[in-house]
């Protein structure tokens, strides 16, 4: 067989003192390559989340989905009409609304308003369908993520506030719940 091929078709590795200093070059050139990469990312800003020891300026971004919330005004008032749409729109069975219906004294009109609103953290899948279907903004997710308790039990919240001594007459509501 003439040449530098074999038989098999593959190259037979150059030799001599010109092969060695080619070898030499060829590696002083990929050792720099990847001093230069080295080098770019010791300068680069760290990206890299120190959790825990960050956790008093960590700030998660506004879209994250953490906790589901239900926002009070000042006076106490949430914007829930109580329509159940949430509850009923939730693939989970994550939520869960008590109401009750009472009498308007102004106009004597019976309306429906909400008395306990329990979400169950534990069983949420954060898939925002329940926010997104509020016709009235009256929840939303916070950034909160620490949730890790010892009792499954102290996922299940509630949302609204206590609720005031409602106005006139009232009975309860088949979309009730039992109360823990
Ligand atoms: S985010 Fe999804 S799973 Fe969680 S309470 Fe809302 S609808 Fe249910
Ligand atoms: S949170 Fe929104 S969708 Fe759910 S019961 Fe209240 S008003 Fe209806």
């Amino acid at each position: 067989m003439k040449g530098n091929t074999s038989s098999v078709g593959i190259k037979e590795a150059p030799s001599g003192k010109g092969s060695y200093l080619k070898n030499l070059f060829r590696g002083i050139g990929t050792l720099l390559t990847g001093l230069k990469v080295t080098g770019r990312e010791f300068f680069t800003p760290k990206v890299t989340e120190q959790y825990p020891e960050n956790r008093k300026e960590l700030k998660m971004f506004d879209r994250f989905r953490g906790t589901l919330t239900m926002p009070h005004d000042e006076q106490g008032n949430n914007r829930c009409i109580a329509c159940g749409l949430c509850q009923s729109v939730c693939p989970n069975d994550t939520i869960h609304i008590t109401t009750d219906t009472v009498t308007d004294p102004e106009t004597g009109k019976n309306k429906r308003v909400l008395v306990r609103y329990e979400y169950d953290l534990g069983s949420c899948m954060f898939c925002q369908l329940c926010v997104n279907t509020c016709p009235h903004h009256a929840i939303a997710f916070d950034t909160a993520f620490e949730h890790a308790v010892f009792d499954r039990s102290k996922l299940v919240l509630t949302l609204n506030r206590p609720a005031k001594p409602a106005a006139g007459n009232s009975s309860a509501d088949s979309d009730s719940r039992t109360e823990k």
